[in-house]
């Protein structure tokens, strides 16, 4: 049954998912979404029900394999994170010094009891954060003992005794309010009781609640050295970062400050993007950590000045990584456009922050282009219009068409484009007048002179030089070679490279 039901299932998710990626009115988008969301919760139903059919029916044996409780722990974080940002609660996970590297046992079903706990308290808390702590229980030998600690509407003293069986909820308005189906924590139970553990709440109505549950601690030598993430992260080959933290919310600054503790890097913190570009401006940093959601200035716009600020400047970009709560295709595309190198979720885990922080380390700063580049394409034949919109599609280029001379001058009056494709002939005014008198018109308005790439039908050598006598900066024969304008245009879209006096061969 499990295998007919959840493939389509899947499909459906990966379908409406990859549905997303695309261009959809925003109705379409929104029916999407709800389709996309509708079908995880089903699917959540449908996974616990099997789950706990095959539990009740003694179905289920447990994997016997080392793990790392920390690793499982750490991993089980970040799954969760964009839940828990979305919410606006705080995720964050606690581990003692002292636990065992490796024990014996079934690490996936204690990833399930954890995604299990994480979900409730996250999916019943409305402000404040959820804890996770892991740590050898203080007064029982050989025993982990986790905790998950939440701020959110806790359990009447009455109903905390019947949550753990199955199909009961604490009153009857929460699958009304929340969802779910009251066998979660029915399922965690077996589970735990399978594995050796117990399972507990300790709850008060409109106090939180704390899940805690024991595992056995059957402590074996790691058979395979591969590394715990803690361990990854120490051995940064440690160039010292000066890392400016623009972010509002106090508990992430504390957070942030955690993580970066005992690392050789050093942190200067701003708490919108008006002090960042400020802060920017006055002292050299090698990485910028700009959260997107800021009050008085938001992290797009302090990172487009920050751009633009590099430009005027002529001083070479910093570094910058986007904080978002939403990890959807667009934010990602506006943090892009923004001029962000790196793009994180929020809350981030300790591991991902360095591990990000490492490889700006071990790299030299990367070129962004801060905006779009415009591309104004001059070009009466619609074939050839449609041809290379096609071909740009999948580059960051926005394309502008003009439908021949005349209608060129009047656009580049309105908009400064950084290549100029100029069909030679055309009707009205042909392509070698238009280039004349877009030069002449810069001259007469000591503007900088823009890449003018002209398109010519042959490639003899009279029509080279007329292009060139008339102004332009480089030519195309036609029929266009994709890869060959895409070479000429990021070519003259990379501002490290001349943009005149190269002509292609
Ligand atoms: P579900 O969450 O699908 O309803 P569970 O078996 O996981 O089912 O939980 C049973 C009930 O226990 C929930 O409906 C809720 O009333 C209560 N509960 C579980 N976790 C929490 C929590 N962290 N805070 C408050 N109530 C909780």
């Amino acid at each position: 049954m499990s295998h007919e039901i959840r493939t389509p299932m899947n499909v459906v998710l990966g379908m409406s998912e990859m549905l997303l990626e695309t261009d959809l009115t925003p109705e379409q988008r929104h029916f999407t979404r709800t389709m996309h969301h509708s079908g995880k919760a089903l699917l959540g139903v449908i996974n616990d029900i099997l789950d706990f059919s095959r539990l009740e029916a003694g179905r289920i044996t447990l994997a016997e394999a080392p793990f790392s409780p920390d690793q499982v722990l750490e991993e089980t974080v970040h799954l969760m994170q964009v839940a828990a940002e979305e919410k606006g609660v705080l995720l964050h996970s606690e581990r003692a010094s002292d636990l065992p590297k490796t024990i014996l046992g079934d690490d996936g079903r204690v990833r399930q009891v954890l995604i299990n706990l994480l979900g409730n308290a996250i999916k019943f808390t409305h402000h404040g954060q959820v804890k996770i702590t892991l740590a050898p229980h203080p007064s029982e030998p050989d025993t982990l003992l986790f905790q998950v600690i939440d701020t959110g509407i806790g359990i009447d003293q009455e109903q905390i005794e019947h949550i753990f069986e199955r199909f009961t909820q604490a009153d009857a308005g929460i699958t009304r309010r929340y969802g779910g189906t009251g066998l979660g924590l029915a399922i965690s139970r077996c589970l735990v009781e399978l594995m050796g553990g117990r399972i507990w709440v300790e709850s008060r109505l409109g106090q939180g609640s704390t899940f805690c549950f024991t595992l056995p601690m059957r402590c074996v030598e790691a058979p395979d050295p591969q590394l715990k993430p803690d361990d990854r992260i120490t051995e940064i080959p440690s160039r010292s970062l000066r890392i400016l933290l623009a972010e509002d919310q106090t508990l992430n600054q504390m957070l942030f400050q955690g993580f970066v503790k005992k690392t050789p890097h050093q942190l200067i913190m701003v708490n919108d993007g008006l002090e960042a570009v400020a802060r920017v401006q006055e002292e050299p940093f090698d990485v910028v950590v700009m959260d997107i959601q800021m009050p008085r200035m938001d992290g797009y716009t302090a990172t487009c000045r920050i751009r633009q600020w590099e430009q005027e400047t002529q001083r070479s970009p910093v570094p910058i990584i986007a904080l978002s709560a939403h990890t959807s295709a667009e934010e990602l595309q506006r943090s892009q456009e923004a001029g962000c190198d790196a793009f994180l979720s929020k809350p981030i885990s300790k591991q991902t922050l360095l591990q990000t922080l490492q490889q700006i380390a071990s790299q030299p700063p990367v070129v962004t282009h801060p905006k779009k580049p415009s591309i104004l394409l001059v070009e009466d034949t619609e074939e050839n219009q449609i041809l290379i919109d096609a071909y740009l599609k999948q580059t960051p280029c926005r394309l502008v068409i003009a439908h021949d001379g005349i209608e060129a001058l009047a656009r580049i009056r309105e908009e400064v484009f950084d290549v100029v494709i100029m069909d030679v002939q055309m009707p009205r005014m042909d392509g070698y007048t238009a280039t004349r008198l877009i030069r002449q018109w810069e001259r007469e308005t000591k503007r900088a002179p823009m890449p003018i790439v002209a398109l010519t039908a042959h490639a003899i050598d009279g029509e080279i030089q007329r292009s060139q006598e008339a102004g332009c900066d480089l030519y195309l024969t036609k029929p266009i070679n994709k890869k060959k304008l895409l070479e000429v245009l990021q070519q003259l879209t990379d501002q490290t490279q001349p943009t005149s006096e190269v002509i292609v061969p």
